[in-house]
Protein backbone atom coordinates (compact mmCIF):
# COMPACT_ATOMS: atom_id res chain seq x y z
CA UNK A 1 0.00 0.00 0.00
CA UNK A 2 1.43 3.69 -1.07
CA UNK A 3 2.35 5.83 1.63
CA UNK A 4 0.04 8.12 2.87
CA UNK A 5 0.35 11.42 2.80
CA UNK A 6 -2.99 12.74 2.94
CA UNK A 7 -3.31 15.17 6.28
CA UNK A 8 -6.63 16.88 5.58
CA UNK A 9 -6.58 19.55 8.34
CA UNK A 10 -3.02 20.96 7.02
CA UNK A 11 -5.49 21.74 3.43
CA UNK A 12 -6.71 24.62 4.92
CA UNK A 13 -3.82 26.37 7.25
CA UNK A 14 -3.21 29.61 5.52
CA UNK A 15 -0.14 29.61 8.32
CA UNK A 16 2.62 31.97 6.87
CA UNK A 17 0.66 33.19 3.97
CA UNK A 18 0.16 37.07 3.09
CA UNK A 19 -3.00 38.00 1.80
CA UNK A 20 -4.69 41.41 1.30
CA UNK A 21 -9.06 41.91 1.63
CA UNK A 22 -10.70 45.13 -0.10
CA UNK A 23 -14.24 45.91 1.66
CA UNK A 24 -12.26 45.24 5.34
CA UNK A 25 -14.01 47.81 6.94
CA UNK A 26 -17.61 46.06 6.87
CA UNK A 27 -19.73 43.35 6.52
CA UNK A 28 -18.37 40.30 4.59
CA UNK A 29 -14.88 41.45 3.94
CA UNK A 30 -14.06 42.34 7.25
CA UNK A 31 -15.42 39.06 8.73
CA UNK A 32 -13.50 37.34 5.74
CA UNK A 33 -9.66 39.30 7.10
CA UNK A 34 -10.83 37.72 10.80
CA UNK A 35 -10.88 34.23 9.89
CA UNK A 36 -8.04 34.10 7.05
CA UNK A 37 -6.56 35.32 10.22
CA UNK A 38 -7.28 32.79 12.47
CA UNK A 39 -6.33 30.66 9.46
CA UNK A 40 -2.46 31.82 10.31
CA UNK A 41 -2.37 34.70 7.36
CA UNK A 42 -0.95 38.50 8.02
CA UNK A 43 -3.60 40.68 6.12
CA UNK A 44 -3.61 44.16 4.26
CA UNK A 45 -6.92 45.46 5.28
CA UNK A 46 -8.50 48.09 2.42
CA UNK A 47 -11.30 50.07 2.51
CA UNK A 48 -11.98 53.92 1.48
CA UNK A 49 -14.16 54.11 4.87
CA UNK A 50 -11.96 56.81 7.42
CA UNK A 51 -14.50 55.64 10.33
CA UNK A 52 -13.42 52.96 12.80
CA UNK A 53 -14.36 50.00 10.88
CA UNK A 54 -10.73 49.22 9.82
CA UNK A 55 -9.22 49.60 13.21
CA UNK A 56 -11.96 47.36 14.33
CA UNK A 57 -10.60 44.09 12.10
CA UNK A 58 -7.20 45.15 12.96
CA UNK A 59 -7.89 45.11 16.57
CA UNK A 60 -9.87 41.11 15.97
CA UNK A 61 -6.42 40.24 14.05
CA UNK A 62 -3.99 41.49 16.54
CA UNK A 63 -6.41 39.26 19.02
CA UNK A 64 -5.31 36.43 16.96
CA UNK A 65 -1.42 36.86 17.08
CA UNK A 66 -1.19 37.85 13.69
CA UNK A 67 -0.12 40.82 11.92
CA UNK A 68 -2.44 43.83 9.60
CA UNK A 69 -1.68 46.62 7.97
CA UNK A 70 -4.53 48.74 7.44
CA UNK A 71 -4.72 50.89 3.95
CA UNK A 72 -7.63 53.53 3.41
CA UNK A 73 -7.43 53.71 -0.55
CA UNK A 74 -10.66 53.59 -3.15
CA UNK A 75 -10.83 50.85 -5.61
CA UNK A 76 -11.19 52.76 -8.39
CA UNK A 77 -8.17 53.89 -7.94
CA UNK A 78 -5.27 52.17 -10.04
CA UNK A 79 -2.93 53.63 -8.23
CA UNK A 80 -3.62 53.34 -5.06
CA UNK A 81 -4.39 49.65 -5.35
CA UNK A 82 -1.02 49.22 -6.58
CA UNK A 83 0.62 51.51 -3.74
CA UNK A 84 -1.44 48.99 -1.38
CA UNK A 85 0.09 45.29 -3.07
CA UNK A 86 3.73 47.50 -3.05
CA UNK A 87 2.76 48.57 1.07
CA UNK A 88 1.80 44.87 1.71
CA UNK A 89 4.76 43.07 0.15
CA UNK A 90 7.25 45.86 2.18
CA UNK A 91 5.53 44.91 5.04
CA UNK A 92 3.75 42.00 5.61
CA UNK A 93 5.63 39.96 2.51
CA UNK A 94 4.92 38.02 -0.79
CA UNK A 95 1.32 38.63 -0.95
CA UNK A 96 -0.26 35.31 -2.28
CA UNK A 97 -3.97 35.23 -1.28
CA UNK A 98 -6.66 37.85 -1.80
CA UNK A 99 -10.33 38.54 -1.27
CA UNK A 100 -11.97 41.50 -3.12
CA UNK A 101 -15.17 42.29 -1.43
CA UNK A 102 -15.53 46.36 -1.54
CA UNK A 103 -19.01 46.73 -3.34
CA UNK A 104 -22.02 49.04 -3.22
CA UNK A 105 -25.51 48.64 -3.82
CA UNK A 106 -28.36 50.49 -4.61
CA UNK A 107 -31.66 50.79 -6.26
CA UNK A 108 -33.31 52.45 -8.91
CA UNK A 109 -36.07 51.78 -11.67
CA UNK A 110 -34.01 51.25 -15.02
CA UNK A 111 -36.14 53.72 -16.75
CA UNK A 112 -35.67 56.91 -14.40
CA UNK A 113 -31.69 55.89 -13.32
CA UNK A 114 -29.22 58.79 -13.94
CA UNK A 115 -26.17 57.76 -15.99
CA UNK A 116 -23.79 58.71 -13.41
CA UNK A 117 -25.86 56.14 -10.71
CA UNK A 118 -25.49 53.25 -13.70
CA UNK A 119 -21.48 54.74 -13.80
CA UNK A 120 -20.33 54.80 -10.09
CA UNK A 121 -21.98 51.14 -9.61
CA UNK A 122 -19.80 49.91 -12.36
CA UNK A 123 -16.68 51.75 -11.52
CA UNK A 124 -16.84 50.26 -7.83
CA UNK A 125 -18.35 46.72 -8.19
CA UNK A 126 -16.65 46.22 -11.66
CA UNK A 127 -13.87 48.08 -12.46
CA UNK A 128 -12.60 48.45 -8.97
CA UNK A 129 -12.40 44.16 -9.34
CA UNK A 130 -10.74 44.34 -11.74
CA UNK A 131 -8.17 46.70 -10.82
CA UNK A 132 -7.77 44.69 -7.66
CA UNK A 133 -7.46 41.77 -9.25
CA UNK A 134 -4.86 43.44 -11.41
CA UNK A 135 -2.60 44.53 -8.85
CA UNK A 136 -2.95 41.15 -6.66
CA UNK A 137 -2.17 39.18 -9.54
CA UNK A 138 1.10 41.21 -10.90
CA UNK A 139 2.67 39.82 -7.79
CA UNK A 140 1.23 36.42 -7.46
CA UNK A 141 2.43 36.51 -11.16
CA UNK A 142 5.94 37.38 -9.77
CA UNK A 143 5.69 35.42 -6.99
CA UNK A 144 4.42 32.19 -8.68
CA UNK A 145 1.19 31.58 -6.49
CA UNK A 146 -2.32 33.29 -5.72
CA UNK A 147 -5.57 32.34 -5.12
CA UNK A 148 -7.93 35.46 -5.85
CA UNK A 149 -11.58 35.13 -4.36
CA UNK A 150 -14.05 37.83 -5.94
CA UNK A 151 -17.61 38.30 -3.96
CA UNK A 152 -20.15 39.01 -7.01
CA UNK A 153 -23.36 38.10 -5.77
CA UNK A 154 -26.49 35.34 -6.46
CA UNK A 155 -27.88 38.52 -8.49
CA UNK A 156 -25.12 37.89 -10.90
CA UNK A 157 -27.06 34.86 -11.70
CA UNK A 158 -30.59 35.50 -11.55
CA UNK A 159 -32.68 38.42 -10.90
CA UNK A 160 -33.89 39.45 -7.36
CA UNK A 161 -37.73 39.74 -7.58
CA UNK A 162 -38.65 43.18 -6.52
CA UNK A 163 -35.24 44.68 -6.37
CA UNK A 164 -34.69 47.45 -8.89
CA UNK A 165 -31.01 47.18 -8.97
CA UNK A 166 -30.28 46.60 -12.99
CA UNK A 167 -26.91 48.26 -12.70
CA UNK A 168 -25.88 45.98 -9.50
CA UNK A 169 -27.24 42.95 -11.27
CA UNK A 170 -25.00 43.70 -14.36
CA UNK A 171 -21.67 44.33 -12.60
CA UNK A 172 -22.23 41.25 -10.17
CA UNK A 173 -22.58 39.03 -13.58
CA UNK A 174 -20.04 40.78 -15.19
CA UNK A 175 -17.73 39.79 -12.11
CA UNK A 176 -18.48 36.02 -12.57
CA UNK A 177 -17.43 36.13 -16.40
CA UNK A 178 -14.65 38.91 -15.52
CA UNK A 179 -13.35 36.42 -12.83
CA UNK A 180 -13.86 32.84 -15.06
CA UNK A 181 -11.79 35.04 -17.72
CA UNK A 182 -8.97 36.29 -15.65
CA UNK A 183 -8.39 32.66 -14.12
CA UNK A 184 -7.84 31.34 -17.98
CA UNK A 185 -5.31 33.77 -18.44
CA UNK A 186 -3.31 32.64 -15.11
CA UNK A 187 -4.20 29.14 -15.23
CA UNK A 188 -0.93 27.73 -16.18
CA UNK A 189 0.75 30.57 -13.91
CA UNK A 190 -0.05 29.22 -10.68
CA UNK A 191 -2.49 31.71 -10.08
CA UNK A 192 -6.46 31.06 -9.31
CA UNK A 193 -9.47 32.92 -9.53
CA UNK A 194 -13.03 32.03 -8.23
CA UNK A 195 -15.95 33.83 -7.20
CA UNK A 196 -18.09 33.35 -3.78
CA UNK A 197 -21.45 34.95 -5.02
CA UNK A 198 -23.39 34.97 -1.42
CA UNK A 199 -27.14 35.20 -1.31
CA UNK A 200 -28.93 37.78 1.07
CA UNK A 201 -26.66 38.39 4.24
CA UNK A 202 -27.08 39.92 6.96
CA UNK A 203 -24.57 43.31 6.70
CA UNK A 204 -24.96 46.96 7.04
CA UNK A 205 -25.08 47.00 3.04
CA UNK A 206 -29.28 45.54 3.84
CA UNK A 207 -29.65 47.78 6.59
CA UNK A 208 -29.81 50.80 4.88
CA UNK A 209 -33.24 52.82 4.76
CA UNK A 210 -34.85 51.44 1.89
CA UNK A 211 -33.64 48.14 2.34
CA UNK A 212 -35.28 47.25 5.67
CA UNK A 213 -38.92 46.69 4.82
CA UNK A 214 -37.38 43.57 2.23
CA UNK A 215 -35.69 41.87 5.05
CA UNK A 216 -38.57 39.57 6.28
CA UNK A 217 -39.43 39.01 2.02
CA UNK A 218 -35.60 38.20 1.64
CA UNK A 219 -36.14 35.36 4.47
CA UNK A 220 -39.64 34.36 3.39
CA UNK A 221 -38.16 33.76 -0.64
CA UNK A 222 -34.45 31.93 0.56
CA UNK A 223 -35.21 28.28 1.18
CA UNK A 224 -33.52 28.25 4.40
CA UNK A 225 -35.87 31.23 5.45
CA UNK A 226 -33.06 33.22 6.49
CA UNK A 227 -30.43 35.45 5.63
CA UNK A 228 -26.67 34.38 5.77
CA UNK A 229 -24.81 35.09 8.33
CA UNK A 230 -21.56 37.24 7.75
CA UNK A 231 -19.60 34.01 9.52
CA UNK A 232 -20.90 32.04 6.73
CA UNK A 233 -19.25 33.70 3.98
CA UNK A 234 -15.71 33.08 6.05
CA UNK A 235 -15.56 29.18 5.41
CA UNK A 236 -16.23 29.26 1.70
CA UNK A 237 -13.80 31.59 1.14
CA UNK A 238 -10.59 29.98 3.47
CA UNK A 239 -12.09 27.03 1.16
CA UNK A 240 -11.26 28.74 -1.96
CA UNK A 241 -8.13 30.42 -0.88
CA UNK A 242 -6.69 27.51 0.25
CA UNK A 243 -5.01 24.47 -0.62
CA UNK A 244 -8.10 22.64 -0.32
CA UNK A 245 -9.31 23.58 -3.41
CA UNK A 246 -5.50 23.72 -5.32
CA UNK A 247 -7.94 21.86 -8.55
CA UNK A 248 -10.47 24.69 -8.51
CA UNK A 249 -10.49 28.24 -10.57
CA UNK A 250 -12.85 30.04 -12.65
CA UNK A 251 -15.86 28.50 -10.33
CA UNK A 252 -18.91 30.44 -9.21
CA UNK A 253 -19.76 28.83 -5.50
CA UNK A 254 -22.81 30.13 -4.76
CA UNK A 255 -23.66 30.46 -0.83
CA UNK A 256 -27.55 31.17 -1.11
CA UNK A 257 -29.06 29.19 1.18
CA UNK A 258 -30.09 27.31 -1.62
CA UNK A 259 -32.29 30.44 -3.47
CA UNK A 260 -30.92 30.03 -6.73
CA UNK A 261 -32.44 26.29 -7.01
CA UNK A 262 -36.31 27.50 -6.80
P1 LIG B 1 -20.77 46.52 3.42
O1 LIG B 1 -21.33 47.82 2.99
O2 LIG B 1 -20.95 46.07 4.83
O3 LIG B 1 -19.20 46.46 3.10
C1 LIG B 1 -18.68 46.93 1.89
C2 LIG B 1 -17.36 47.61 2.19
O4 LIG B 1 -16.80 48.01 0.94
C3 LIG B 1 -17.52 48.89 3.04
O5 LIG B 1 -16.63 48.87 4.15
C4 LIG B 1 -17.18 50.01 2.07
O6 LIG B 1 -16.56 51.13 2.68
C5 LIG B 1 -16.25 49.29 1.10
N1 LIG B 1 -16.22 50.00 -0.18
C6 LIG B 1 -17.27 50.39 -0.93
N2 LIG B 1 -16.84 51.06 -2.01
C7 LIG B 1 -15.49 51.10 -1.93
C8 LIG B 1 -14.47 51.67 -2.74
N3 LIG B 1 -14.78 52.34 -3.85
N4 LIG B 1 -13.18 51.52 -2.36
C9 LIG B 1 -12.86 50.86 -1.23
N5 LIG B 1 -13.78 50.31 -0.41
C10 LIG B 1 -15.08 50.44 -0.76
O7 LIG B 1 -21.39 45.45 2.41
P2 LIG B 1 -21.33 43.85 2.36
O8 LIG B 1 -22.72 43.38 2.41
O9 LIG B 1 -20.34 43.30 3.31
O10 LIG B 1 -20.82 43.67 0.86
C11 LIG B 1 -19.56 43.11 0.54
C12 LIG B 1 -19.65 42.52 -0.86
O11 LIG B 1 -20.59 41.45 -0.84
C13 LIG B 1 -20.14 43.50 -1.92
O12 LIG B 1 -19.41 43.33 -3.11
C14 LIG B 1 -21.58 43.11 -2.12
O13 LIG B 1 -22.06 43.46 -3.39
C15 LIG B 1 -21.50 41.63 -1.92
N6 LIG B 1 -22.78 40.98 -1.59
C16 LIG B 1 -23.46 41.33 -0.47
C17 LIG B 1 -24.68 40.69 -0.21
C18 LIG B 1 -25.51 41.02 1.02
O14 LIG B 1 -26.64 40.54 1.10
N7 LIG B 1 -24.98 41.79 1.97
C19 LIG B 1 -25.17 39.72 -1.06
C20 LIG B 1 -24.44 39.41 -2.20
C21 LIG B 1 -23.24 40.03 -2.45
Amino acid sequence: MAAITLNAPKLFDLGGRVALVTGAGSGIGQRIAMGLAQCGADIALVDRRTDDGLAATAEFIAGTGRRSLQVVADVTSAEALVAAVERTERELGPLSLAVNAAGIANACPAEAMAESQFQTMMDINLKGVFLSCQAEARAMLRNGRGSIVNIASMSGVIVNRGLMQSHYNASKAAVIHMSKSMAMEWVGRGVRVNTISPGYTATPMNTRPEMVHQTKLFEEQTPMQRMATVDEMVGPAIFLLSDAASFMTGVDLLVDGGFCCW
